[in-house]
């Protein structure tokens, strides 16, 4: 797959690729084209339609997100459940096999688990790149990893499964909603497909529910036919707030990297905390992984309480970072997994999956980051009073607003 011809920034292209130029009026923004309704025949023969995915503001995402991913083309859908499902039913059907990564995101996990199984279609599960590989088979058509993950932000070694994939002739797709195009850009390293979760960084603010799919311009025609028998397209206006969440990705993401980078090693220093999970920290055994492969470390973490019965006092005293599902928003956003995404598992099973009840995972917004120092500490330290140099940070920052 050759990527998009374009040269210029990241911060650019988020601004400006794939911008529909208003004639009319010469406005700087794409306009909301809400027919549903377009004339045929027309010249170029296409019948436009929402759920064809190829109105204006649906094409408008697609060219910006190839262009920041480095694919040909894409697709933009109504939520990323619908991406992750409509590309695996377009690539797989009864009789294939598919490798997955062991930590998936739940809603993923149940989909491979449950449907993907109610129709035949088999599954493994490997958590490094080596167990990936071990667990193909002759009828594998497909490998999907997500990287970092959820919630240990563990990382697999992407160049290793793309030349897995292209050896064994399989698909290789990501779920790169975690790293952002700005950190992570797995078809340049020689990934298939990406996926992202748009409900989160991409849009950033926490008020539209959408997914996307870059690829190959093949792969997507493809995926566009299951998609239009599934349905799952985003309308409008929601394509226009998400092109405007789009335009702030890589000052949202540099700063969410920063905030993550500061507030992992805070908490790594702080008596309460036993263990960080950030893939920015040199003692995280993917460090080097992550290193390799990322432009930035993203914004997530999570962190483990010396004391697990500590987690619901904890997030009762937070008063910036909210108790809350859901991630990559500019607000900074806490929750416990063992009481939420991974409350269904049994305990053995989470201790396998190496989560324990004292975990707590930190989606890092773009506070500053003087304020979210400061509100971690009294939270996990209640009683005592602030450290000397974090009054002087946080005044600091006060001041120069
Ligand atoms: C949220 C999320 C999804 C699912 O996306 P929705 O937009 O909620 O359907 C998939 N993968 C990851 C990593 C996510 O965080």
């Amino acid at each position: 797959m050759s990527a998009a011809p374009d040269n210029r920034g990241l911060a650019t292209r988020c601004i400006h690729a794939g911008t529909y130029l208003d004639a009319a009026t010469g406005g700087a923004c794409s306009p909301i084209f809400t027919s549903t309704a377009y004339g045929f025949p027309n010249p170029t023969n296409e019948n436009i339609y929402p759920r064809y995915f190829n109105t204006p503001n649906q094409r408008v995402i697609a060219r910006k997100m190839a262009s920041l991913e480095g694919g040909e083309d894409a697709l933009v859908f109504g939520s990323g459940m619908a991406a992750i499902s409509t590309l695996l039913f377009s690539r797989l059907g009864p009789g294939d096999h598919a490798v997955f990564q062991a930590d998936l995101y739940g809603g993923t996990h149940l989909l491979v688990t449950r449907a993907l199984a109610h129709v035949g279609i088999e599954t493994s599960f490997g958590r490094t790149a080596t167990e990936l590989a071990e667990a193909m088979r002759p009828n594998t058509r497909l490998i999907y990893v997500e990287s970092p993950s959820n919630p240990l932000l563990r990382c697999v070694d992407l160049a290793a499964v793309a030349d897995l994939g292209r050896d064994r002739g399989a698909l290789t797709v990501i779920d790169n909603t975690f790293a952002t195009p700005i950190n992570q850009n797995p078809i340049a390293l020689g990934f298939g497909a990406v996926i992202h979760s748009a409900s989160k960084y991409l849009n950033g603010h926490s008020d539209v529910c959408a997914g996307v799919v870059v690829s190959s311009g093949n792969l997507i025609r493809e995926l566009a036919e299951t998609a239009t028998d599934h349905g799952g397209m985003l309308d409008a206006h929601a394509c226009h707030q998400l092109e405007r969440g789009l335009k702030t990705l890589a000052l949202r993401v540099r700063q969410h990297n920063e905030n993550a980078g500061r507030l992992a090693h805070f908490l790594q220093a702080h008596p309460a905390v036993a263990r960080v999970n950030y893939p920015g920290l040199p003692g995280h055994p993917d460090h080097a992984i992550a290193a390799r492969q990322m432009r930035g470390f993203g914004g997530m973490l999570s962190f483990e309480l010396r004391d697990p019965s500590g987690t619901e006092g904890l997030l009762g005293r937070l008063r910036l970072a909210m108790p809350a599902l859901s991630l990559g928003g500019v607000e900074s956003l806490v929750c416990v997994p063992a009481r939420t995404s991974h409350r269904l598992m049994t305990p053995a099973e989470r201790a396998r999956a190496g989560i324990s009840d004292g975990l707590v995972r930190v989606s890092v917004g773009v506070e500053d980051i003087g304020d979210l120092l400061e509100d971690f500490d009294r939270a996990l330290a209640p009683g005592r009073s602030f450290t000397a140099p974090m009054r002087e940070l946080r005044s600091h920052e006060l001041r120069r607003r």
